[in-house]
């Protein structure tokens, strides 16, 4: 028997985003994922700037859960929620997607998460068609889909579904016409329908979030037997000064409570060289 076998799961999505997620979990935990598109879920926020996201991540996927539970008679609910923007140090593009768990009846949520520069978030300012193009190619168009405004990224005016160079050409001559500026702001859609790189690591969230479910309570059995804590003070090896690296991992059963204290997940001692006392 599998974890969730039977149970209904609700997943309140707009974008399409159950064509991976849907498959996944139901293969893997035996449960019955319906799929509410009534909700308009813009309104938590959007990728287009239209509505600006009000909420962090987590809360957003909270409410789209509860409104999920809310409209449906489904024991459980699921939610994902992505967020786009340049890394705070890396500062390259990135991408990190949540697939959050809720189980109403013994309260407790779980999440799985994808996080990287495996996305194709940008955009260009220009006047050239030829630089259009060459934007388009480069992010995975026409797979890959298009929003473009006239002069700049809150211009009211805005054409979505750009999925063709004919529609692109189009597109191009509407905003150019009504630019001040003479150009037009190009970006990548990034709602899951419209982005197949996006939707791959929705994918792979959704899978990080199956795994952490499948782990069960060695006492009581219960789904999500998850890490609750990192302990920093992995001993220098050559004179055991704690350090800053992760000595143990602590496991909690949010159920009955049982805990489990796993030592040494990435070895036993720091070497001397990462030592602020050896090597200060
Ligand atoms: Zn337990
Ligand atoms: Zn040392």
């Amino acid at each position: 028997m599998k974890i969730f076998d039977r149970k209904k799961v609700v997943f309140l999505t707009k974008h399409g985003k159950e064509a991976v997620v849907k498959p996944l979990f139901e293969d893997q935990t035996g449960c019955h994922v319906i799929v509410n598109r009534e909700f308009d879920t813009d309104r938590f926020g959007t990728f287009s700037r239209e509505r600006k996201r009000r909420r962090t991540q987590l809360k957003t996927a909270r409410m789209k859960i509860k409104m999920g539970l809310k409209r449906s008679n489904a024991d459980l609910g699921i939610a994902s929620e992505g967020s786009f923007g340049p890394h705070p140090q890396l500062l390259v593009p990135w991408n990190v997607e949540m697939v959050l768990f809720y189980d109403p009846k013994d309260k407790y949520e779980i999440f799985g998460i994808y996080e990287g520069p495996l996305t194709n978030f940008s955009h260009r300012i220009t006047s050239e068609y030829e630089e259009i193009i060459e934007f388009a190619t480069k992010v995975g168009f026409p797979e890959h889909h298009l929003i473009m405004r006239p002069d700049h990224e809150k211009h009211k005016f805005i054409i979505k579904d750009i999925d063709d160079f004919f529609k692109l050409k189009a597109a191009y001559e509407r905003c150019m016409k009504r630019s001040v500026m003479s150009k037009v702001y190009v970006e990548t859609d990034m709602r899951a329908h419209a982005n197949p790189t996006r939707m791959r690591n929705i994918e792979k969230a959704t899978q990080d979030l199956v795994d952490k479910l499948m782990k069960l309570c060695p006492v009581c059995n219960a789904p999500g037997f998850t890490a609750i804590q990192e302990v920093k003070g992995l001993p220098c090896s050559r004179c055991g000064t704690p350090s800053e690296f992760t000595e143990k991992i602590v496991y909690e059963c949010h159920k009955c409570g049982h805990n489990e204290e796993h030592f040494y997940p990435y070895g036993r001692f720091v070497p001397a060289e990462y030592c602020h006392v050896c090597n200060p």
